[in-house]
């Protein structure tokens, strides 16, 4: 008998971390997080005018570093703004500020903003003093922790997801207001998180994640208005690895609603389970066979330091 049939879903322990944990690096000075602060006048924050990229450390090891760099790199090229320094001592600074955070399970943003626009000017091209702002805190789940083993309750927003006509769901972006509003029904209406139909009702993402559904055998995600996810490439991989059937394609609420498993991706969290939607239980109410499956072949291969790169703490 396949052993599998009664795997379940083992997730890891984090080393324990202080309250105040966390340290920036903003244009060239480290600091506590706490101290990180941005002029109100810069773009970044009153016009969201920023790009950002979210890495993550899990045991003292960067997961695909550098494939989240070159996104980033991306990013910063297509919202049109430019890296003080080349993406080599990118790498290194990010190093550094995990190392000097002391954190083995890190959230580590680097983020981009346009600037402070010159006295009585909204020329955005004069904005050339743009911040680089690197930060690492400690780990952070998109749902929360203590229902991973579970499952979330996810609702079907009635909010459609910014059109990539509009801001480039490829380069990560702060345009959060319709996740922002989607999120408080999602509340309201008793869920833990939400996802987000596109104009035409093609299931897009949600606040800070791709998503997946499984039916018949078959690992689905949506292809368009998405970011591309670097754990959504990894879960692609991940099925390749084991011989899954995975279909990039658009698909609707109902047949979500109809799935026979759904998971949600992230590097905020990896592979986490949703065995809930719209108040309707999936399958037994527990993460199913093929989640649970690909959720501890994710940690599992993690652990090993598979596409680890470690941080050099002394
Ligand atoms: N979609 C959105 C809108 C996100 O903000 C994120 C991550 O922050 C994701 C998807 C998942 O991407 P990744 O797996 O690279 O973290």
């Amino acid at each position: 008998m396949d052993q599998r049939v009664n795997e379940s879903i083992q997730v890891p322990d984090e080393h324990p971390f202080p309250d105040d944990a966390g340290v920036a690096y903003i244009d060239g000075e480290f600091m506590p997080i706490a101290e990180a602060k941005i002029p109100v006048t810069d773009f970044g924050f009153s016009r969201s005018d920023v790009t950002y990229d979210v890495v993550h450390v899990w045991n003292g090891q960067f997961f695909r570093l550098d494939d989240h760099i070159d996104r980033f790199a991306a990013s910063v090229a297509g919202t049109r703004l430019t890296l003080p320094f080349g993406t080599d001592i990118l790498r290194e600074t990010l190093l550094e500020v995990v190392a000097r955070s002391g954190l083995r399970e890190a959230y580590v943003d680097m983020i981009l903003t346009r600037g402070v626009p010159p006295r009585g000017c909204r020329d955005l091209r004069l904005c050339t003093n743009h911040s680089l702002i690197l930060y690492a805190v400690p780990f952070v789940w998109v749902v929360p922790r203590e229902k991973i083993a579970s499952g979330g309750h996810m609702i079907i927003s009635d909010i459609p997801r910014i059109p990539k006509e509009s801001v480039n769901s490829k380069y990560k972006n702060f345009h959060w207001g319709d996740f922002t509003q989607s999120l408080f029904d999602a509340y309201e209406k008793g869920g833990d998180t939400t996802v987000l139909p596109d104009a035409d009702g093609n299931i897009t993402e949600g606040p800070g994640f791709n998503v997946f559904m499984i039916r018949e055998g078959a690992v689905f995600t949506g292809p368009d208005n998405v970011l591309e996810g670097i754990t959504r490439r990894t879960v692609l991989e991940l099925c390749a690895e084991i011989g899954v059937e995975t279909r990039v394609q658009t698909f609707k609420a109902d047949d979500m609603r109809a799935a026979d498993e759904i998971f949600i991706s992230s590097t905020a969290g990896g592979i986490m389970p949703i065995t809930k939607i719209d108040h309707t239980i999936l399958g037994n109410g527990v993460p199913g066979p093929l989640t649970t499956r690909l959720f501890n072949l994710y940690w599992a291969n993690k652990l090993s330091g598979w596409h680890g790169t470690p941080v050099n703490y002394d």
